[in-house]
């Protein structure tokens, strides 16, 4: 497996330097336009509101599959008649100039398809997570890309929220020594057994796909390494309706060539959010840790413990506007985004990975 940490650290300097060094410079008042496909939840409750608070991106144009919910929905941010998209024109996007960066917050097995009809019209893609539901969909995405020379982003909001930033850095300096261990547990009460995360079609699997990949990020990030073998279990009751296609509760060891471990727990079926890394001078903890706003950080070395109630500022007012306009900023200055797809493919490899081991029984090697 690509071991490539170091371009996510770089990239993340490189970020902060844009912010103190003004690297907008060059088209100081240019906002790069967003086209936000699918009205759900997310786009709907937590990103549209957020482009107020970006200084580099706006929301141009709308896709849906219901027409009265676009309408509303454009007027309320503004996004003029010509902006509003339905399903089956998707393609027209391609003759809309003010769409510089569709973002995809689609159901996950939509995601590949729309990307890389995205990119065959000329557009960059932000990519909303798990990036795809399988590996070799993955690829395409990449390869489309690059074949448009346009830019890709999976919405890993953790690497702009200032908490996760200062743990991965406090990891990466040395705060609670060589790192030894990375436990990480997330889950939360799916309650709904109609819903689109519940059918493989869509989801392309269960809490995994959906809430565990914050665990497996959480532990590659804070270890600051990639997993040379897996071991899994899942324990999830199929004769419960909700779950008679895709798992409630996985639980997998990942070993790292340092011999680190790093222990994850995935589920369906309580609420948890938590993040623990062990050093061989002390632990950084957060809990919760990967949440919208409200987490909360410990860091302990020789035997005491503080609480860090101010980490330096992200690169946005908050983790959503950093994202938005970290995508900007790269496409505006030929910069990689600090999460690029091949990060989205890394967590799918381990991903199958990790149902592999569950399926079989036995610790696979990557
Ligand atoms: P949602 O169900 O609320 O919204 C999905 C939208 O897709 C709906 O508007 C639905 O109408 C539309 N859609 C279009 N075609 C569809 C089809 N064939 N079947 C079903 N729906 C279809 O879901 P959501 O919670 O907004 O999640 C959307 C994506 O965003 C997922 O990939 C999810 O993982 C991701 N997400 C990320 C975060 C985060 O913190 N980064 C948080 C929530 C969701």
């Amino acid at each position: 497996m690509e071991i490539d940490r170091r371009n996510m650290l770089v990239g993340g300097m490189a970020l902060a330097a844009a912010g103190a060094t003004g690297a907008f410079a060059a088209e100081p008042d240019r906002k790069i336009g967003y086209a936000i496909v699918g009205l759900g939840y997310y786009a709907l409750k937590v990103i549209l509101p957020q482009f107020a608070n970006c200084s580099r991106s706006r929301v141009v144009a709308l896709v849906s599959g219901d027409p009265a919910k676009a309408r509303a929905t454009a007027q309320t941010y503004g996004v003029p008649d010509h902006g509003i998209y339905d399903y089956a024109h998707f393609d027209d996007i391609r003759n809309n100039p003010d769409i510089d960066v569709v973002y995809i917050i689609l159901p996950n097995g939509l995601h590949a398809e729309y990307t890389i009809r995205a990119f065959k019209a000329g557009k960059h893609v932000l990519c909303e997570k798990p990036m795809a539901v399988s590996a070799a969909e993955c690829e395409a995405m990449i390869a489309a890309g690059r074949a448009a020379n346009r830019k890709l982003m999976i919405g890993y909001r953790c690497h702009f929220e200032p908490f996760n930033r200062e743990a991965m850095r406090l990891a990466r300096t040395g705060a609670a020594g060589r790192i030894r261990y990375v436990r990480s547990e997330h889950g939360f009460v799916q309650r709904d057994p109609t819903k689109w995360r519940l059918h493989r079609a869509l989801s392309g699997g269960g809490s995994l796909m959906d809430i565990g990949i914050y665990a497996l990020q959480a532990a590659r990030y804070m270890s600051g390494e990639e997993p040379v073998s897996i071991t899994a279990k899942d324990s999830t009751d199929r004769t419960d309706p909700r779950f008679r296609e895709v798992e409630d509760m996985i639980e997998w060891t990942m070993l790292f060539p340092s011999g680190a471990i790093g222990g994850c727990l995935s589920m369906y079926s309580a609420n948890q959010n938590h993040v623990l890394a062990m050093g061989d001078k002390g632990r950084i903890e957060l809990e919760p840790g990967t949440r919208y706003d409200g987490n909360r950080m410990w860091v302990g070395a020789d035997g005491r413990e503080r609480e860090i109630t101010n980490p330096p500022p992200g690169p946005g007012v908050n983790q959503f506007v950093g994202q938005l306009d970290h995508m900007a900023d790269c496409v505006l200055t030929g910069r990689e985004p600090i999460v690029p797809g091949e990060e989205g493919l890394r967590d799918m490899r381990i991903i199958e990975a990790i149902y592999r081991s569950a399926r079989e029984g036995r610790t696979v090697t990557l």
